[in-house]
């Protein structure tokens, strides 16, 4: 009864994902979460998605996971952002009914067969030789298992801090993990850190003078996350409401400083860069005014969540702030702001499988390992949930490369650069951009998701379906020229443009859109719009994406040359010692990897491949391709 193939800890969104597929996968799945009517609660943002993190959501439903359709099923308003800016970084975003995505979640994790819940606290791992074989929990005593993944989000040693309050808490008044985070410091070699995050205040929405306060509507033409959804199943509200500080909401802060918890030198971890706290925007940045969006939590509930300010100041300072703000000034403060401090595990003692380098079993995803944001807790979830069950089936794990998905460079950039700072996704960190797109992601990464059995018959007949229409629609569109198009004149036609001119060629100029040729050729004209979309930025982005295939193909190159753990570094002549320490600290599982670790050179990069070279031709360990 109590010997699973698969253990995951913790229900948070990398918790879920990692449950539901290691489940699916065929493996015998327990999940052990302190408070099973807590699965998938969002602890901050009512919200899913928004810039890059719109593109993991979107691959996360690609490989089979369950973020988008929960989502799709329970948002009240949904928007594309950048859309204004070229379609590679278009992101989708989707205001959340917390309380529904909860609930559909919780019944989605109930119905699943092979999967088992279980609402008990992990106390500590059971390792024997460096090999996991399960987990003490507190009530049920132990678990057996060879696979475990710990997902337990800002739970490890968690202290909130309100003013000078400060109050042992994983996350809102929920118990912290105290045992759990003991153990990895006493009894594993693992290098932990600190890092913290923070929230602000939730206000009543019936004491907000919504009159006065510019309303956020919808977008009109929606695509939802979910390659299975043609339509969002419920219809949107105008629920969204922008207002903004102002001079004298900056000089209360200011004058308060010395009692808010992240300035007063109560917390000393770092938080996340890009999504500062109130008190640091006003110290670091010299503007009159910062934009609050205020975001509904859902269809039944007056808890109003002001984006953009959160904050660790004293509750009194935290209402006099509010009431300074236009539309807040009678707003009542249900629940107060406050930061968060808690452990972290230094991600680089992962493989890209994430599981720990150190311990045979034992997998590590979510904010545990340093990230901040639901969808890269999901990300990194669906990918332990599924090396967990393969390894529980002698299967090979499956590692996304850089070039194939977000959560590749996601993954990679954790396990090979690390963070010291909350890390979240942006379309920055990713050098394949403008290949790796929300609207393709279903074409990247659905042929993996079903290869390893995680997409179901139905969801692969519609991937199939699509496939055809975008193949199709391609074979047209090479063919088509300009004379085979009745009627068409448009402003973008020039002068050299004659009747063979290619169709495609006039497409790539990006004044004319793909739209405005379809009626004039009966055969586009019966391909649906969201297709012929998707042919146009392939058409615009054709030039990219050829140079960049090259760049894909050194990178491939290199993680083919495998580095065996525990490769003699220090033997390696010419090294310097700066890069023989990142090197061993970091045990780069191929040369690849080896090549984006900070301070390792070209010339470095060359030595060790020589290196590598003549200990294959002396060493069985390698894997070495022909051309080395
Ligand atoms: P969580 O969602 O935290 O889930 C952890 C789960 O593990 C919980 O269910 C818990 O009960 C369980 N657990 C913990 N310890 C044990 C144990 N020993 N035994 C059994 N179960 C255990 N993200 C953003 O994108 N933007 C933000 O603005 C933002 N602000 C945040 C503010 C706060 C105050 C907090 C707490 C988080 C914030 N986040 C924000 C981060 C976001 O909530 C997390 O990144 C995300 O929820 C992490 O998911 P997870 O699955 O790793 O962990």
């Amino acid at each position: 009864m109590n010997s699973f193939d698969v253990i995951i800890v913790g229900g948070g969104h990398a918790g879920c994902e990692a449950a539901l597929a290691s489940a699916r996968l065929g493996a015998r799945t327990v999940l052990v979460t302190m408070a099973l009517d807590q699965i998938a609660a969002m602890s901050c943002n009512p919200s899913i998605g928004g810039t890059a993190k719109g593109h993991l959501v979107k691959e996360i439903d690609a490989l089979g996971g369950v973020m988008a359709k929960v989502i799709d099923h329970t948002t009240i308003q949904f928007r594309t952002l950048n859309k204004s800016r070229g379609p590679a970084i278009w992101s989708s975003r989707a205001q959340a009914d917390m309380a529904a995505y909860s609930k559909l979640m919780i019944q989605t994790i109930q119905n699943q067969p092979n999967l088992f819940c279980i609402q008990d606290q992990v106390m500590g791992l059971i390792i024997q030789s460096h090999t996991v074989k399960g987990v003490h929990t507190k009530v049920f005593g132990r678990l057996i298992s060879q696979t475990v993944v710990i997902t337990t989000g800002t739970f490890l040693s968690g202290m909130i801090h309100i003013g000078t309050t400060q109050i042992p808490s994983g996350r809102s008044y929920e118990k912290p993990s105290q045992a759990l985070s003991d153990f990895f410091q006493t009894s594993t070699s693992l290098r932990c850190g600190r890092l913290k995050t923070g929230t602000p205040p939730r206000l009543d929405g019936r004491t907000i003078h919504w009159t006065h306060l510019k309303p956020q509507p919808s977008d009109e033409d929606i695509i939802p996350f979910s390659f299975s959804h043609p339509t969002l199943p419920s219809p949107q509200l105008i629920c969204m409401h922008i207002t903004e500080t102002n001079p004298t909401t900056h000089q209360l802060i200011a004058d308060n400083l010395n009692q808010s918890a992240l300035y007063n030198g109560q917390v000393e971890a770092c938080g996340p860069r890009y999504c500062p706290s109130i008190e640091d925007k006003v110290v670091r940045f010299d503007r009159p005014h910062h934009q609050i969006f205020l975001e509904p939590v859902g269809l039944n509930s007056h808890e109003i969540y002001p984006n953009g300010i959160s904050t660790s100041l004293p509750i009194s300072v935290q209402q006099q702030m509010i009431h300074s703000i236009k539309g807040l000034e009678q707003a009542h403060l249900l629940k107060p702001g406050y930061a968060i401090e808690y452990d972290y595990l230094d991600p680089t003692q992962l493989k890209g499988s994430l599981e720990t380098k150190s311990f045979i079993g034992l997998f590590l995803a979510g904010q545990i390992n340093g990230t901040t944001g639901y969808e890269e807790a999901a990300a990194q979830g669906l990918m332990a949930g599924i090396n967990a069950a393969r390894q529980s089936q002698n299967k090979q794990p499956v590692i996304l490369k850089r070039s194939e998905a977000y959560i590749g460079v996601l993954i990679d950039d954790l396990v090979v650069k690390g963070t010291q700072e909350p890390y979240r996704m942006f379309t920055s960190r990713c050098e394949h951009r403008l290949s790796l797109r929300e609207d393709n992601a279903d074409i990247r990464l659905t042929p993996i998701g079903r290869k390893i059995g995680l997409v179901s018959d139905e969801d692969n007949q519609r991937f199939c379906h699509t496939k055809q229409q975008l193949d199709q629609g391609d074979d047209l569109l090479s063919k088509l020229k300009l004379g085979d198009l009745k009627g068409f004149h448009h402003s973008s036609l020039v002068p050299s443009d004659h009747p063979g001119t290619s169709v495609k060629q006039i497409i790539k100029r990006n004044q004319s859109n793909i739209l405005s040729i379809k009626n004039h050729h009966p055969q586009l004209a019966q391909i649906p719009d969201r297709i012929l979309i998707r042919l146009e930025i392939d058409i615009r982005y054709a030039g990219y994406i050829n140079l960049d295939r090259q760049k894909m193909n050194t990178h491939q190159n290199l993680s083919k040359i495998k580095i065996p753990q525990g490769f003699p570094y220090s033997q390696v002549g010419g090294l310097s010692t700066e890069v023989i320490e990142k090197l061993s600290m970091n045990q780069p599982e191929n040369l690849d990897q080896a090549s984006r670790i900070s301070g390792i050179t070209p010339s470095a990069l060359g030595q060790l491949r020589v290196y590598i070279k003549n200990y294959a031709s002396h060493s069985q360990h390698l894997d070495l391709p022909h051309s080395l």
